[in-house]
């Protein structure tokens, strides 16, 4: 490591769940599915793969950089210029094109935890200094905790909205006051992977915030609701001064040609959309039933994963489950040895998923 940039000596290289073909092969099993990422279990919307299809005949020319086309439906959607937006390989992209283009060396990163582990790593490779406050007790981003932790160094203040791994949402009155008292040296940054599943009525999105006036980054993805992570599509909503350093810093294919015709397709694809939210709402109410009967502590949640209490050690129950073909996320990597996230699948996966965990727990 001697070699190594000084920074980079300090990270940890990000362990993703496990994947499907190397539990396979470990477990020497057939069929395994995965409840640990939260990727949609329904597969892409079947317009996206017609899309996709067309598009593999124009392989050997470059993508448009710029993603016209995507850009331009994303305004529509949103109701905000096409020039507001910078698209990349994911959300995980944005977040390091974002923090490579705000924070130097000593600027600080301020959010809660436990989050998504992006921010900390991003924000240290740039040499900058990570502020994490905790949640408050019900795991809601804390934002007076957030305004105290600011000093003269915060660049960015980052809000996972709805928040990842827990699945909680910040009340959107707390949020616009947030906003109004944070100081003009600081971005407001809304990471909103998952906000299409969000139906609380007390809840507002960052491109309401940016209709609104206030210099918010909002970060959204195209791997969650509309069933495309393995494409790698993500972007960044704001004003068109607040994107433009992005744009510079972004690499200039970053978002491949197969992958922006999955997304102007998937954005239409009501059908789809309808489907994946109804089933998504319909599980959850069901998981979270199931999951108090077998004495686990489980919270209603804004998005298409649990946060749960297994009040045990949920590594151990997580490998356990893994030899029966189910992987699922422990949460001792952020703090919390007794708790899961566990993806919300389709109604067959869960069933055969709930029918193998109460096997285990009864063999113990
Ligand atoms: N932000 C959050 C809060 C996430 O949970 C994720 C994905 N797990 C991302 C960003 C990255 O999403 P993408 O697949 O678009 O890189």
């Amino acid at each position: 490591k001697s070699f190594w940039r000084e920074q980079v000596k300090k990270l940890d290289a990000y362990i993703p769940g496990k994947s499907i073909e190397e539990t396979k092969k470990e477990y020497h099993l057939h069929k395994v599915i995965r409840l640990a990422s939260n990727e949609s279990p329904f597969g892409p919307s079947p317009k996206a793969i017609e899309a996709m299809k067309k598009e593999i005949q124009d392989g050997h020319l470059y993508p448009d950089s710029t993603c016209t086309t995507l850009r331009e439906r994303l305004g529509e959607l949103h109701g905000i210029d096409p020039g507001s937006y910078v698209v990349a390989n994911g959300a995980d992209n944005i977040i390091n094109l974002l923090i490579a283009s705000y924070v130097n060396p000593g600027d600080e990163v301020v959010y809660c935890t436990p989050t998504f582990s992006e921010y900390s790593k991003n924000t240290l490779l740039m040499g900058g200094t990570t502020v994490e406050v905790p949640t408050s007790d019900d795991f809601v981003f804390d934002l007076e905790m957030m305004l105290e932790a600011i000093t003269e160094k915060t660049k960015l203040a980052i809000v996972c909205n709805p928040n990842n791994p827990t699945g909680t949402i910040v009340d959107e009155d707390k949020l616009r006051d947030f906003l109004n008292r944070l100081p003009g040296h600081v971005i407001p940054v809304l990471d909103e992977a998952y906000i299409e599943f969000v139906t609380h009525e007390s809840y507002a999105t960052g491109v309401e915030y940016i209709k609104e006036g206030f210099p918010v980054i909002s970060i959204r993805t195209f791997s969650k609701l509309y069933g495309l992570a393995g494409m790698r599509v993500g972007y960044a909503v704001a004003s068109e001064e607040l994107i433009e350093p992005l744009l510079t810093v972004r690499e200039p294919f970053a978002c491949n040609r197969i992958a922006q015709a999955a997304a102007v397709a998937a954005i239409d694809d009501y059908e789809y959309i309808g489907k994946v939210l109804c089933e998504n709402r319909r599980e959850m109410t069901k998981m979270i039933e199931k999951l108090h009967s077998l004495g686990f502590e489980a919270e209603p949640t804004h998005t298409n994963f649990i946060f749960v209490n297994m009040k045990q050690d949920s590594s151990r129950l997580a490998n356990n489950l893994l030899k029966k073909g189910f992987i699922i996320r422990p949460c001792a990597p952020w703090g919390y040895p007794e708790h899961a996230r566990i993806s919300i699948g389709t109604a067959a996966q869960n069933e055969h998923f709930f029918t193998v965990l109460e096997q285990i727990l009864t063999e113990r």
